[in-house]
């Protein structure tokens, strides 16, 4: 299965990302992976879900953008979106194409989160203004 590998790469690619700009927690990656690469969604997950356990990537969210392929014909500058087997132009049926999207396998957004306890930090600014107004009505003294 060499999903296993790809999502390795996927994987070593998104920690290095996070780890450059100073983050030490990945909450989500965004895959765009053109259908001509043959790459199953399913399979991807399934590596996902083996080998992130342990890195950064560890209870990530992963979405994957399934992008069709899509040419241009050299002839007449036709653009198409078509299936895996088309090999001509729909306009003109010529065999000079181009294709332009469909063999991508690319990382698209990885968001990130350095560790932060937010959440206490906020319960304890509460607890330092009751303190403060008791204070203030001692001073009416
Ligand atoms: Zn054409």
């Amino acid at each position: 299965m060499h999903e296993m590998g790809i999502m390795q790469g996927i994987l070593d690619a998104s920690v290095e990302a996070a780890q450059n700009a100073g983050e030490s927690r990945i909450t989500y990656i965004h895959l765009a992976i053109g259908e001509l690469t043959q790459i199953q969604v399913g399979a991807l997950d399934f590596a996902f879900e083996a080998l992130s356990p342990g890195t950064m990537a560890q209870g990530a969210k992963m979405e994957v953008t399934m992008l069709e392929p899509k040419s241009r014909c050299r002839d007449c500058g036709y653009e198409y979106v078509h299936d895996q087997f088309t090999m001509t132009c729909p306009k003109c049926s010529s065999f000079d194409i181009e294709l332009l999207q469909g063999r991508e396998l690319q990382i698209d957004t990885i968001e990130a989160d350095s560790e932060t306890e937010s959440t206490s930090a906020d319960s304890s600014k509460e607890a330092e203004d009751s303190v403060e107004e008791k204070g203030l009505s001692h001073d009416q003294n």
